[in-house]
């Protein structure tokens, strides 16, 4: 390692001499969660001085399409006795809070819908609960969604999924082992480097590996997240029952496949994920299809994914280009081309990112979601 050890780093060696070797989940649910040293914890990773950019801070045409899909559910789900009101409004990992001050701007727009919701956001960083209290002062803040009280409840995740943890398994001829972290040869406490290690013990039940990882060849690497499709049956279930609609937008594949998907990012760079836990953002690509089966034992139908580029083309994001533009300056305007481009290139974020909707059993595909 190259810079000192990371007090984390310096913590997860100890936990490793001490009880041996911890799983891929573990090691990145310590790296971006751990209560004093964790990524997400002491820091805004967002932005130009931080480690990557997200859409919303792209521009706030992403946000504000996001509200307006939000809206044209509410509208939808109205009945004899009016639109759900109240309801929650979730978000979970706001990040700095933009995309939900986007969302509001342009639900405003909607009568009655803006004083009928209210913001709950999930999120455990302090750090990110101060920014999104700047943009969003009315919200009320929760560790975990099944603290979000009951109620109709329409939620988007942009880029929340991607940080929650994996455990990964490599394929060998005895089966599918875990793959573990580890002190590298040579290292110790003091000054520890990790490496990845094998569990000598393959799993005993292969049916927990993703069915579209389980055919491939000696060395692949299939990934499960139990927290992932945890969350997406917690949140479908409670849509099912109380009404409401989710949107899970993320960069992942749209089919489970096996490879290796865990990245770390520092300074706008990718790093190695074993180096400097507490310092860089470690991620996994989403497996949507796995989110959906989750998604789908929970009680909703869910709706594609769809590539980020199409839903938000389908949203009318060019129009709301151009409407931008037309009160703009001219360096302005090349901005607003940019970020268009950005958002739905698909040599950008266009293809990349999936856009998942849920809503109750039976709903017709909504907007952004015709002929998927
Ligand atoms: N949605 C935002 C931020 C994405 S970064 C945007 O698009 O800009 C990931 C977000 O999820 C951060 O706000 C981070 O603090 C939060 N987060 C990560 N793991 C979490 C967890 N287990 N529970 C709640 N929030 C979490």
């Amino acid at each position: 390692m190259s810079d000192a050890p990371t007090p984390l780093a310096l913590h997860i060696a100890r936990l490793i001499e001490e009880t041996g070797p911890i799983t891929v989940s573990q090691f990145m649910g310590a790296a971006l969660g751990h209560p004093d040293h964790g990524y997400y914890v002491t820091r805004d990773p967002l932005g130009a001085k931080g480690d990557f950019i997200t859409a919303p801070e792209v521009s706030q045409m992403f946000g504000e399409l996001i509200g307006l899909w939000l809206a044209d559910c509410w509208m939808r789900q109205r009945t004899d006795t009016g639109t759900p009101s109240p309801f929650r409004l979730v978000e979970l990992g706001p990040g700095r809070g933009t995309l939900m001050a986007d969302a509001l701007r342009a639900m405003k727009s909607v009568p009655g819908m803006a004083a009928a919701a209210h913001v709950h956001f999930v999120e455990t960083s302090p750090a990110l609960r101060a920014e999104q209290e700047a943009r969003v002062p009315d919200a009320s803040w929760h560790d975990r969604f099944a603290d979000v009280p009951e109620g109709p409840t329409f939620l988007i995740a942009n880029e929340f999924f991607d940080a929650l943890p994996v455990r990964q398994f490599v394929k060998t001829a005895q089966g599918w082992c875990e793959r573990h972290v580890a002190l590298a040869d040579g290292a110790g406490a003091e000054a520890p480097r990790f490496a990845f290690a094998l569990s000598p013990v393959p799993l005993k039940d292969e049916s927990a590996i993703p069915q579209g990882a389980r055919g491939a060849p000696e060395g692949s690497i299939a990934e499960l997240s139990p927290a992932s499709t945890a969350i997406a049956q917690e949140i479908a279930a409670r849509i099912a029952d109380q009404g409401g609609a989710a949107l899970i937008i993320d960069y992942g594949h749209a089919r489970s496949a096996a490879g290796d998907t865990l990245q770390a990012m520092r300074g706008h760079g990718f790093a190695d994920p074993l180096e400097n836990p507490g310092e860089a953002d470690i991620t996994a690509h989403v497996d949507f299809e796995t989110i959906a089966a989750a998604a789908k034992a929970g009680g909703c139908a869910t709706f594609g994914p769809v590539e980020q580029g199409r839903f938000l083309a389908e949203l009318g994001i060019q129009a709301r280009a151009e409407a931008l533009a037309r009160t703009a300056s001219p360096d302005q305007i090349r901005d607003i081309g940019t970020a268009l481009q950005r958002l739905t290139a698909p040599d950008q974020m266009g293809s990349l990112f999936k856009v998942l909707g849920l809503l109750p059993a039976g709903a017709e595909p909504p907007a952004g979601f015709t002929g998927s």
